[in-house]
């Protein structure tokens, strides 16, 4: 079985967007807000945007399951406060849910948080219970920067993420490490707010000590990591440096790595680097990057390629598509032994 730990509804039907342009539109006057009932997507219009292209892609390439999450750059927790953010993460977990519930094959749902700047993170905590309670959420999207590109939060390490790290610890559910779009012109979205933020969540997590308080919290971190894999060896020096614990004890019995790394080279270095156990795979299609890479002759996301071709044995293989997802999202878990898979 070939599970996708990390899928995001990028293809959701229009009337999601236009909805939430509204929204947006009136935040400044509350009396123009849409209203929820206004929101209309049949069934039918959430599967013809899933057979067209997830569930297309995964077809041809032969990946299973996706674990599916409301789109990320799309979040956007920097715009208006918390009740545009909770009312926004509501409508998009629920939609997550709908897709899950029609392709409960395919689709198991993780969880946006209704997070906003300076807002206490207890806040998110009833949309979080809803959505592994009611909706069967196996796992949650963290945001390290709500901001948007600013970084005015405190790093993760911080008390104030504390009541999110209780509740996954309660939950036994894993959060992805993931930003969403960018409103520092700085800072491209997918292409340095993306990769910036994963390196940043692991040099946070090396400079603390967070997983002395919370020994069973689990982080995946997407994008291959960010930076981080590719310089390893100055992680490593860094966190010697602090006198911390060397990375594989006080890191890796906490910290994944996805395998949304677009090109071959890329994957050989994360696999040399990264012990197996720490990879899960992922493709986060169709997302980031779209189209053909000239060298290669396939899609850029079309990540199963590169895990084919990567220098490991069946069985380190069948860890990054399986064993390390089942271990990492028990209730993913759970939910497959459910089904006698
Ligand atoms: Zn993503």
């Amino acid at each position: 079985m070939i599970i996708d730990c990390h899928g995001h509804y990028t293809t959701a039907p229009k009337a999601l967007d236009e909805w939430r342009a509204r929204q947006v539109a009136a935040i400044n006057n509350p009396s123009a807000a849409p209203q929820l009932s206004e929101l209309k997507i049949s069934d039918d219009e959430i599967r013809e945007t899933l057979e067209k292209n997830q569930l297309r892609l995964m077809r041809e390439r032969g990946s299973d399951l996706t674990i599916f999450s409301p789109r990320a750059s799309f979040m956007a927790h920097h715009i208006g406060d918390f009740q545009v953010s909770s009312t926004w993460a509501a409508i998009c977990n629920e939609l997550c849910y709908r897709v899950s519930q029609l392709y409960p094959d395919n689709f198991v749902p993780a969880a946006m948080l209704p997070q906003s700047t300076g807002v206490d993170t207890a806040s998110c905590i009833p949309e979080l219970e809803r959505c592994v309670n009611e909706y069967g959420n196996v796992a949650l999207n963290l945001n390290p920067d709500p901001s948007g590109g600013h970084w005015n939060s405190p790093p993760l390490t911080d008390r104030y993420w504390y009541p999110i790290y209780e509740k996954m610890v309660e939950y036994d559910i894993p959060a992805m490490i993931h930003v969403s779009t960018s409103c520092n012109a700085c800072f491209h979205t997918t292409g340095a707010h993306y990769i910036n933020a994963d390196t940043t969540a692991i040099m946070q997590l090396i400079e603390g000590d967070l997983f002395r308080d919370f020994p069973s919290l689990r982080f995946v971190i997407p994008h291959g990591g960010g930076a981080a894999p590719y310089h390893w060896g100055r992680y490593r020096g860094l966190a010697l440096g602090m006198k911390k614990p060397l990375l594989s004890e006080h890191l890796l019995k906490n910290v994944y790595f996805d395998t949304c790394v677009y090109h071959q080279a890329g994957i050989d270095l994360l696999t040399r680097v990264i012990p197996v156990d720490n990879i899960l795979f992922a493709s986060e299609m169709v997302g980031a990057v779209r189209g053909i890479d000239p060298e290669s002759g396939f899609e850029f996301d079309d990540t199963k390629r590169y895990i084919e071709t990567a220098a490991i044995n069946p069985e380190q293989r069948d860890k990054i598509y399986e064993g390390n997802a089942r271990r990492v999202y028990p209730r993913l878990d759970a939910l497959l032994k459910k089904k006698g898979k």
